[in-house]
């Protein structure tokens, strides 16, 4: 029904145009660019430097819709707050906001659900809505950025798999690093993928390349199968060349995630296994305790699980991260976003 372009959708230049085409001067532009990614302002009605009929044409010509907040949890210490996201057709979505002590993080979603079915996931439990828009994924950093007052650190690690979504990612990927819209550094910026040869490679050629973090969760083919169905199509192999490619082209560390399950991939060969592909992708390892949902099929591993798997990978020289369980009690978790479905 909605066939108007989105007001977060437009690039600069076809702004330029856009005014042109309205008889207004080219500072329109900067003005413009300033109520959507400084101020955070979507809705040409507060846009308060621009004349009524200007700010009835932007209203009438442009969909100026944001995704919709329809609840928020936060965890105790309010450090981690989850917001659903109700979009214009009744797909849902989740965005996390975490706060380091001032410093913020993004965690966005890229897809509502998502049709890769990883076991140990509660959104790949919950299948597969839709693709979003980029303005979807531009609209959750500037509703992010509005309660926080700032543009945080952006990791594609909400709902869903980016790298099944280019059309998407790349011009999202274009308004947070674009100076004159969200202005973000490429380091400030991290892509989570299942490991999707083809996209890896296209987002290696991209003109603005993100770290990437892959989601590795086995060093072994069959148990990475077992876990991840993707990797019956892009076995290991093929996902390895291309993060190496990406590495190589990127001159970027690469980050290999890798959610512990207890008593199921932890074993002292998994390890080695694992220190193994990080030499040689001369990848740090992120390493991240299973958060539980319901009706998992998982446990945590125990706490000497994790140190004797961390101590291995030390000694084998990789550098290890250990990612602490926040937002887990609230389901604001790595792999907890489940609200997928429409109402
Ligand atoms: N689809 C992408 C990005 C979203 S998932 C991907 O898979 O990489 C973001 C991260 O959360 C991934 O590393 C994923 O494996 C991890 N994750 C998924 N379910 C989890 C769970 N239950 N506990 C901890 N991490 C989980
Ligand atoms: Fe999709 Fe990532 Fe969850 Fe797998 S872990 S189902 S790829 S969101």
């Amino acid at each position: 029904m909605d066939k108007k372009q989105h007001i977060l959708r437009l690039t600069p230049r076809q702004w330029q145009e856009w005014f042109a085409a309205h008889g207004e001067p080219s500072y329109r532009v900067d003005q413009v660019l300033d109520w959507l990614y400084r101020k955070m302002v979507a809705d040409p009605g507060e846009m308060t430097n621009f004349s009524k009929e200007l700010r009835r044409s932007l209203s009438q010509e442009l969909d100026c819709k944001l995704p919709e907040m329809s609840g928020n949890v936060s965890d105790s210490g309010g450090t981690t707050s989850k917001y659903r996201l109700t979009l214009h057709d009744g797909a849902v979505i989740e965005s996390v906001l975490m706060d380091q002590g001032g410093r913020y993080s993004f965690c966005v979603s890229t897809q509502a659900g998502c049709p890769l079915g990883c076991t140990f996931c509660a959104t790949g439990r919950g299948g597969f809505v839709r693709d979003l828009f980029p303005e979807e994924i531009t609209g959750q950093i500037v509703h992010l950025a509005r309660i926080c007052g700032a543009v945080g650190n952006v990791v594609f690690m909400g709902m869903g798999e980016p790298l099944l979504n280019t059309g998407a990612l790349l011009p999202a990927l274009e308004a947070l690093v674009d100076p004159s819209r969200l202005a973000l550094g490429l380091r400030r910026v991290t892509v989570s993928t299942a490991g999707i040869p083809d996209g890896i490679r296209q987002l290696a050629r991209h003109g603005t390349p993100p770290g990437l973090a892959l989601s590795l969760h086995s060093p072994f083919d069959a148990q990475r199968s077992d876990l991840m169905p993707v990797n019956r199509r892009y076995p290991l192999e093929e996902v390895l060349d291309a993060c190496g490619e990406y590495a190589g082209l990127t001159g970027r560390t690469l980050m290999l995630e890798y959610v512990m399950l207890g008593g199921v991939n932890t074993s002292p060969e998994a390890a080695r296994g694992l220190a193994r592909i990080a030499a040689r992708l001369g990848a740090k390892v992120n390493l991240i305790a299973f958060n539980s949902f319901e009706a998992a099929d998982y446990a945590p591993p125990e706490r000497g699980e994790v140190a004797a798997f961390r101590s291995i990978l030390e000694k084998q020289g990789v550098l290890v991260i250990q990612r602490y369980r926040r937002g887990a009690g609230i389901g604001a978790g790595c792999g907890q976003l489940a609200g997928a479905g429409p109402k």
